[in-house]
C-alpha cells in the first residue's frame, strides 16, 4: 500500500508543476534587507522557525536580493550595539539563489535540486507571452523546496521536528 502510493508518487513527478506545490509570496515569512538583527528581529526569526528566509529589497517583496540561512546567526550576537545589519551577513555568505518556472514539472526541479547549490527556489511566472500587444514580462511569485517534491513522492505531509 506505501509502496503503491510512493510509486504513483514519483510517477506522478512528471506531470504534477511547481504551481501546484509551491508556498505563495503572500505567505513567504522574509526580512527587508534594511533590517537589523537585533533582538525583536532574531526573536522573530526564532519564532517562525525556518531554516531558510528570503530577504527583499525595500517595500516590494517581489525584488528578491538575498537569502538567509537561519544558522548563519549562529556568529550573531542581537545584543551588539549598534546591532548587526542583516545585510552584512547576506553579503558575506552569498547564498545562491535559484529560479524555477511556475509550470517546470517537479521532475526538473528535482533535478535541479540534485545539484546541491540550493534546497530552496524562487518561482517564477511568465504574464503576457501570447499577447502580441505587450511585452512578456516576469515575476517571482512564491517559493519551492526540496520538501515541497518529497512530500508529492510520499504523498503525505512531512511533520517538521
Ligand atoms: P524548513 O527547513 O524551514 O522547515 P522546508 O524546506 O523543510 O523548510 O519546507 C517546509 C515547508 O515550508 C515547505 O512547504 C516550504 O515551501 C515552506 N517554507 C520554507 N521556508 C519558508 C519561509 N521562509 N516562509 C514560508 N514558508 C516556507
Amino acid at each position: 500500500e506505501d509502496e503503491v502510493n510512493i510509486i504513483s508518487g514519483a510517477l506522478a513527478l512528471k506531470t504534477k508543476t511547481v504551481g501546484e506545490v509551491m508556498t505563495r509570496l503572500e505567505d513567504v515569512f522574509m526580512l527587508p534587507e534594511t533590517a537589523v538583527l537585533d533582538f525583536q528581529t532574531v526573536s522573530e526569526i526564532q519564532r517562525q522557525g525556518y531554516s531558510r528566509i528570503p530577504v527583499y529589497r525595500n517595500n516590494e517583496r517581489r525584488d528578491i536580493i538575498g537569502l538567509l540561512h537561519a544558522k548563519d546567526l549562529a556568529f550573531v550576537d542581537p545584543d551588539d550595539v549598534p546591532p548587526t545589519p542583516l545585510k552584512t551577513i547576506i553579503d558575506y555568505y552569498k547564498h545562491p539563489l535559484i529560479h524555477v518556472f511556475e509550470d517546470d514539472t517537479l521532475n526538473n526541479v528535482l533535478n535541479n535540486f540534485k545539484q546541491g547549490k540550493s534546497h530552496m527556489a524562487f518561482v517564477v511566472k511568465i504574464y503576457g507571452e501570447s499577447d502580441v500587444d505587450v511585452d512578456p514580462y516576469h515575476e517571482i511569485t512564491g517559493i519551492v523546496t526540496l520538501e515541497d517534491v518529497i512530500e508529492e513522492i510520499l504523498q503525505a505531509e512531512i511533520v517538521d521536528e
